[in-house]
């Protein structure tokens, strides 16, 4: 995780298609996330840190909720994925199972 305090989270739907979410009240301000992304540019950091965030805004618990069902959405979609191989798998060799007796038999 590139994130030290675990300002930054991801989910991800079933396609596999990733949301990031950030937290601001998390946030320690130490650019780690803008070194460690890939596209340049794509995020930077402002030189204020954004205002405290207020009790009526709900960040923490908020944030804790999010924080666990973007882990469970990251989970399902490994294991959608984990059961799509094996599907593709078991398929690829149900077909090269055929092909092998149609050899055999000359069909
Ligand atoms: S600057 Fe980036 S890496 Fe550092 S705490 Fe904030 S979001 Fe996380």
């Amino acid at each position: 995780m590139v994130c030290p305090p675990g300002a930054i989270v991801f989910s991800q739907d079933m396609e596999g298609k990733q949301t990031y979410h950030f937290n601001r009240a998390v946030c320690i301000y130490c650019g780690e996330c803008v070194r460690a992304c890939p596209k340049e540019g794509a995020i930077f950091q402002t030189a204020e840190p954004a205002p405290c965030a207020l009790k009526a805004e709900n960040i923490n618990n908020g944030w804790n909720k999010l924080f666990d069902e973007a882990l469970v959405s990251r989970e399902a979609y490994a294991a959608e994925k984990k059961r799509k191989a094996a599907e593709k798998a078991a398929a690829d060799k149900a077909a090269a199972a055929k092909k092998e007796e149609e050899n055999k038999t000359g069909n």
